[in-house]
């Protein structure tokens, strides 16, 4: 358990709303359930309560976002968010969240993204490195393996990204518009795009043109799939051959065969899986076959508050349910290095780090 603490770790699939303490969350509902705008018992209830289906996460979320969705708090979630993640050695954090528009909160899918990056910025526990190198170049070379000594005292340091999520409830303007906004924020450490939301909600079809236009753009893309069964849906997700999907959950087997030969890198979510009963345990998770036919996969927290877990304790789960050895353990961690979104010059730092940490595991 030590050991998966310890090691440097590359996170690729984490929601910001779904990543928020829940002390946090608790302390913001009690302001509100003093103000008389939500019941605070019943939320208190809600987020205490442990197992949950997929349809209570989502009405979850937007509980969530009525108690997170406005600009101070939006930077203050971001700002615990990473602090977390770098507390447990995450070298590489790739954060997702819906642009949100809230006219009584006078907030636009801008003015939420700048509240983001206000988070990113407002870090003081450790060094965030979010820019692309061409942008500030000094900020990456001054990256040095894990811990460094800087102002006199240990402070580690982590890479972020952001990915922007189109919502399944949004239309095709909305979802155009995010793709929009990524585009503007190139220069601020948004690389991509991501499809989320209720996988009930929504049509593929809506969504296609604006995934089809950042594609066009240079944005990578990462989408949700498979997380319920929708044949048709899953077979235009793998033929839109996005560079990475998450979950995979309920693909038929014509669908394992067609993302074996794309090779397409899975983002996997063990707990997350387990806790919305898409699996029963998690020893007989997708993830084992695919580790086994050497398919890339990266092990991911999906929403770290929601359900309770932590990047370490992923890949704890997967060394006790899958028999690994602390070389194995390193690897998947550092095969991730491959997937991830940012450039050729992030890639080579992280390759130092994991060297760096490399004797300690073999
Ligand atoms: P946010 O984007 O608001 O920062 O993070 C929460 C949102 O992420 C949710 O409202 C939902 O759209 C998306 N999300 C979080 N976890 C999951 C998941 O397991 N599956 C899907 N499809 N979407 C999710």
């Amino acid at each position: 358990e030590e050991l998966c603490r310890e090691l440097p770790k590359i996170e690729l699939h984490a929601h910001l709303n779904g990543s928020v303490r829940d002390s946090t969350l608790l302390e913001l509902a009690k302001v509100l359930g003093d103000q008389g705008a939500i019941d605070f018992s019943e939320v208190e209830g809600l987020i205490k309560r442990r197992g949950r289906s997929l349809k209570e996460c989502f009405r979850l979320f937007d509980i969530y976002h009525k108690i997170t969705t406005d600009h101070a708090t939006v930077t203050r979630i971001t700002q615990e968010v990473v602090e977390d993640f770098a507390a447990e050695n995450v070298v590489y954090l790739e954060l997702r969240t819906t642009p949100k528009q809230n006219k009584a909160k006078e907030m636009t899918k801008h003015s939420y993204m700048k509240a983001v990056i206000d988070g990113l910025t407002a870090v003081d526990s450790v060094e965030v490195a979010f820019l692309p190198s061409t942008v500030n170049a000094r900020n990456l070379t001054n990256f040095l393996p894990n811990e460094v000594t800087y102002n006199q005292t240990h402070r580690k340091k982590i890479f972020v990204r952001l990915l922007l999520s189109i919502d399944r409830r949004e239309t095709t303007a909305a979802a155009m518009e995010t793709v929009n906004l990524a585009l503007e924020m190139k220069n601020m450490g948004v690389i991509g795009i991501d499809l989320s939301g209720n996988p009930e909600v929504g049509e593929w079809q809506t969504f296609l043109p604006a995934l089809q236009y950042a594609k066009l753009k240079g944005l990578q893309v990462t989408l949700h799939c498979g997380e319920v069964r929708n044949n048709r849906e899953i077979h235009s997700m793998l033929d839109f051959y996005p560079q990475r999907i998450g979950h995979a959950c309920y693909l038929e087997e014509e669908h394992w065969e067609k993302l074996k030969v794309s090779k397409i890198p899975v983002e996997i979510c063990l707990t997350s899986n387990l806790r919305t009963e898409r699996i029963t345990s998690f020893k007989e998770h997708h993830f084992a076959d695919l580790y086994n036919a050497k398919h890339p996969v990266s092990l991911c927290t999906d929403d770290v508050g929601l359900f309770s877990t932590t990047l370490s304790n992923e890949y704890y789960l997967a060394a006790t349910t899958f028999g690994f050895n602390k070389e194995q353990v390193y690897h998947l961690s550092r095969n991730a290095i491959e997937f991830v979104f940012a450039d050729d010059e992030v890639k080579r730092t992280l390759a130092e780090i994991y060297d760096a940490a490399e004797r300690r595991f073999i």
